[in-house]
């Protein structure tokens, strides 16, 4: 059987996640992976939210998705420095964090879209493209 060393999850914490998050789990498992989490905070502009100051709202959106990401780490029993959090454009912070950290596979969801959500592509495509290690993506059933 093939094994991962290294699993990353990426979450966006939204409502399919749960079932992708136990899929990478029970990969993690069955291989005797170490499985990462990784949330990325995509830079505010600056312009929408200059009255209330965009570092201020980037700040508390790391600070929430940071709790997030423990929450979901304590169900995953996911040490403290294999959590990641970042702030940038979301393909290139994955593939980053992979690369850096000997990520074998990254596990992401995908809606499947169709049409013009196609043509604008995703994030799971996006992460594919560009990845130098294998991405598996887990259908979001909508
Ligand atoms: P999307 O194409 O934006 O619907 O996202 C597809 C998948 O990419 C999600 O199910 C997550 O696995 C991952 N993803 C999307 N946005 C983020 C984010 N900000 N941080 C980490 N992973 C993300």
């Amino acid at each position: 059987m093939v094994k991962y060393k290294h699993i990353l999850l990426a979450t966006d914490f939204s409502e399919g996640m749960p079932n992708v998050c136990a899929k990478a789990h029970e990969l993690a498992k069955q291989m005797g992976a170490k499985l990462s989490i990784i949330h990325v905070v995509e830079p505010l502009p600056g312009y929408g939210y200059a009255f209330i100051g965009s570092a201020e709202i980037e700040i508390q959106l790391v600070e929430e998705a940071k709790k997030q990401v423990a929450e979901l780490s304590k169900e995953y029993k996911v040490s403290g420095k294999d959590q990641y959090v970042e702030i940038g454009p979301t393909k290139i912070e994955i593939n980053r964090v992979a690369e850096e950290n000997g990520v074998d596979l990254i596990v992401v969801g995908s809606h499947g879209r169709h049409g013009l959500g196609a043509l604008l592509g995703s994030t799971a495509n996006a992460v594919i493209q560009s990845a130098q290690c294998d991405v598996l993506t887990v259908r979001i059933k909508e």
